[in-house]
């Protein structure tokens, strides 16, 4: 029997859950953030189930610009990191991408290239975050300086750190003090991402880049705010069923013991697949359809789960471990860390298989 473990990529859920926020923001323009390989989703498949729905798309770096490219992907891209070197600039003005710059070295590699072959840009603003942009007051001298490079595409762009703590007062100073550029301007503007299209109305511009929501998670704090169709099933099937006795060990180190005679079915998803090792035992899984905690560490290539409450378990028998039976929030949530990270991490032996 050959491996089965698999990502599924729910099309639909894809296309309604960027629908549904795209809905919420009348005003802006969305586009689609699928760097990362959208996720962990594969970002040709999502490219192409949401070309006619995202006018732009957005990514990390040239390389992923260049593999959309290379796939057939036409939709313009912008590329949040803005060029690593030189070369880039003339790069993305021949294949139709954006760059958004954040630092005095790419406006200068841009001054350098041939007029012709310039780019559209965005101008990162650091509006608080202090992780990449033009500190605001530094703005209307580099717009007057760099002139030559601002084109009626040129888009400020901020990127608020908070907008999933919805109590915190500092999405507020952040807006106020990007504000105070915007207002001197009539550039278009670009600020919300996933949870910020949700809950901060106010960030709502002329672009709003959806990322995670776009796959069926928001941040835990804001989730109540909406209905998102989980995009990814991560599955695999069941490769044995053991009989542990009472007072016996399971796995690495001696990770769970046996508290009475139980059953112990093996899976074939492990860390190297992208299921977190973090993951402890009582995390949910569903085996047929059925819920059942994970017994022992995870190893590379497989985990153990106690099936011992569940009718018949036996081998072949179809495991979830994220999707629709159990949320991927509520596994990061046991793995100590968030949705976003467990979709990036499906690794490259996992087939996507988009239905
Ligand atoms: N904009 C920028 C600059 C980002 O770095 C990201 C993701 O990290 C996004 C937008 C999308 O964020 P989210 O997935 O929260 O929508």
């Amino acid at each position: 029997m050959s491996r089965q473990t698999q990502a599924i990529i729910h099309a639909d859920a894809i296309v309604n859950n960027f629908k549904t926020l795209q809905a919420l923001a009348p005003q802006s323009q969305s586009m689609a953030v699928i760097k990362a390989d959208a996720y962990g989703h594969g970002a040709v498949n999502v490219a192409r189930l949401l070309r006619d729905l995202s006018p732009r798309f957005a990514v990390a770096i040239m390389e992923e610009a260049m593999a959309l490219r290379d796939a057939g992907v036409t939709v313009p891209l912008v590329v949040l990191e803005g060029p690593h070197q030189m070369r880039e600039c003339a790069l993305a003005h021949a294949n139709q991408c954006i760059l958004v710059v954040h630092h005095r070295q790419q406006l200068e590699w841009l001054m350098a290239t041939p007029p012709a072959r310039r780019p559209h840009i965005w101008l990162k603003v650091d509006s608080g975050m202090h992780r990449l942009g033009f500190a605001v007051e530094e703005v209307p001298d580099l717009l007057h300086e760099f002139a030559a490079l601002m084109t009626g595409e040129t888009v400020l762009a901020t990127h608020l750190a908070c907008a999933d703590d919805t109590a915190n007062p500092f999405t507020r100073q952040q807006l106020h003090a990007f504000a105070q550029l915007t207002r001197q301007t009539d550039l278009p503007v670009s600020i919300a991402n996933s949870p910020a299209t949700l809950v901060w109305p106010q960030s709502h511009a002329n672009w709003n880049r959806l990322g995670v929501v776009v796959f069926g998670s928001a941040p835990e704090a804001v989730s109540d705010t909406v209905t998102l169709a989980a995009a990814m099933t991560l599955r695999s099937t069941v490769m044995a069923v053991r009989t542990v006795e009472a007072g016996e060990w399971v796995g690495y180190g001696q990770g769970w013991q046996a508290a009475r005679r139980s059953r112990i079915a093996t899976v074939g998803i492990g860390y190297a697949d992208g299921y977190p090792r973090h993951c402890p035992n009582g995390t949910p899984v569903a085996v047929n359809g059925r819920l059942a905690p994970l017994a022992g560490r995870v190893s590379m290539d497989m985990i153990t789960v106690d099936v011992t409450e569940l009718p018949s378990v036996t081998p072949g028998d179809r495991v979830e471990l994220w999707g629709e039976q159990v949320s991927i929030d509520t596994v990061a949530h046991h793995a100590g860390t968030i949705a976003y990270e467990l979709m990036t991490r499906v690794s490259a032996r996992v087939p996507r298989i988009v239905r």
